[in-house]
């Protein structure tokens, strides 16, 4: 759901290399942009050449940093990260950057994404860490290696199996990484007198960076005052970018592969129209992330256009509040509909995805109640089937409504006139990429990357690894 209950992103990453440049405030405003990627926590690492300084904290961007904080982080290179949990529940310790020193180097590391073998590398390493997340246990296996951490990641990043993005630091020189399917994003842009990394283009567009390309499945790419230099650490065997990025995650204003988000999600509209028609007086997005989909819908269809939600944007995401009690009662603190504009109107209401129903539940009630007198529901994802392990946080088949019912049982539960999904065909076809080219596994169930019989959990390392605060 665009405002609703989630899928969840797991993190924002930003990593730049700019001698001379305000290399603090190029990460605020790089993590700012990408504050909708995972508003827990923020945190940033900076590096004079000689050590890193790490601040981060529990919080949004503005509430973590201020002048004062980003005045002491003095430096030519620096790593930040925007956090959503999906692995390791939501304290200080499992803020990121994750940093490890052995007193004579150090290492920071942002991680978007989800380890699948997590417990096998915990086990082996015999890892113990006050953070329980997979991120703090890369950073020791990391720092473990000893040496250059470029030659320690070439160690340690084939070992590492499911979804990651990484951007990682020492003192001199800023890493990025994508793991061998490519599952979440991570570009690489140019600026006038350096490089940065970032999981999303709009973040490279705030800091006037040109994009360059995207950091290849498989590939480690590093800058320093030698340049800008890659290696592959292992083949890919496929490209998997999670397609979910299109659908909700991303920023309408990011480019993915090539294509602008918006234009993608315009057309998932336009073909949402042609594929369930329904007669109405005004298509109506649920913002924000509706709003693309919707115009496509309401120009493909003739139906006129109007906003029928309003959105408090001065409430966060409803995801800052992980409990399902607080959900329902966060959407209704930022989704409120506009009285005058529903009344008497059979509506067409545009949303991105359904996970668990309740949060579309709240807002087709709350329409009628506003005195609309049909609420059709279309959703421009398939139904959403399987759990994602990969650092979406629906990780249970017990939380995805569409797992067991039928549309029509969706429907009833929803309480809308109508409900339709897009056809995964047309959702693919809408970003211009081929299917191959995708993890699609929510929706289809075919996992790019096999999951292990002990399916990881957000908490797999707060049961077995956990070393208490002394
Ligand atoms: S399972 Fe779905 S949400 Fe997870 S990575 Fe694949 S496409 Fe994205």
């Amino acid at each position: 759901m665009g405002e609703g209950e989630g899928p969840k992103e797991a993190c924002g990453l930003f990593g730049v290399w700019a001698p001379g440049e305000e290399v603090s405030r190029l990460l605020y405003f790089a993590l700012f942009a990408q504050q909708h990627r995972g508003q827990e926590s923020a945190g940033m690492a900076v590096s004079d050449g000689g050590n890193i300084l790490v601040f981060k904290d529990l919080g949004l961007v503005s509430q973590v940093f201020n002048e004062g904080t980003l005045a002491t982080l003095q430096g030519d290179l620096g790593i930040g990260h925007t956090r959503y949990s999906t692995t390791g529940s939501t304290t200080w310790e499992n803020a990121q950057p994750a940093f490890k020193t052995d007193g004579t180097t150090s290492i920071a590391l942002g991680h978007n994404g989800n380890l699948v073998n997590t417990r096998e590398l915990a086990e082996r390493e015999g890892w113990r860490s006050k953070a329980t997340t997979d991120s703090d246990l890369v950073a020791s296996m990391l720092s473990r290696c000893g040496g250059s951490l470029e030659e320690a990641a070439m160690e340690v990043l084939p070992q590492l199996q499911g979804a990651f993005s990484f951007v990682m630091m020492d003192e001199r020189t800023v890493f990025a990484a994508r793991d061998p399917h490519g599952l979440r994003p991570l570009a690489i842009g140019k600026l006038p007198n350096g490089f940065c990394f970032a999981s999303e283009t709009c973040a490279l567009d705030i800091v006037g960076a040109t994009y360059l390309r995207e950091v290849e499945p498989g590939e480690l790419v590093m800058v320093d005052d030698r340049g800008l230099r890659s290696r592959r650490f292992t083949e890919s065997p496929r490209k998997a970018l999670c397609l979910f990025e299109f659908v909700y995650l991303a920023r309408a204003d990011s480019k993915l592969e090539g294509r602008t988000v918006h234009e993608a999600r315009r057309r998932m509209g336009e073909a949402l129209a042609i594929e369930a028609p329904v007669e109405a007086d005004m298509v109506v997005p649920v913002p924000d992330t509706g709003g693309s989909a919707a115009s496509g819908f309401a120009a493909e269809s003739g139906i006129p256009y109007g906003e029928g939600l309003m959105k408090n944007r001065y409430v966060g995401r409803t995801f800052i509040q992980p409990s399902q009690s607080l959900r329902e009662r966060g959407v209704k603190l930022k989704l409120n509909p506009i009285p005058g504009a529903v009344a008497g109107k059979r509506l067409v209401v545009v949303d991105d995805s359904i996970v668990r129903g309740t949060t579309t539940r709240q807002i087709v009630q709350t329409l009628r109640e506003a005195g609309a007198t049909k609420v059709h529901m279309r959703i421009t994802s398939p139904p959403i089937k399987w759990p994602c392990f990969y650092g979406i946080d629906m990780s249970t088949r017990q939380e995805l409504i569409a797992s067991d019912l039928a549309v029509e049982e969706v429907r009833q539960f929803v309480g809308a006139d109508s409900l339709a999904y897009l056809s995964l065909e047309s959702l693919v076809s809408a970003t211009g990429q081929r299917k191959s080219s995708f993890c699609r596994a929510c929706f289809d169930g075919e996992y790019p990357i096999p999951i292990p019989e002990h399916t990881p959990t957000k908490l797999l390392l707060e049961k077995s690894f956990h070393l208490e605060n002394s």
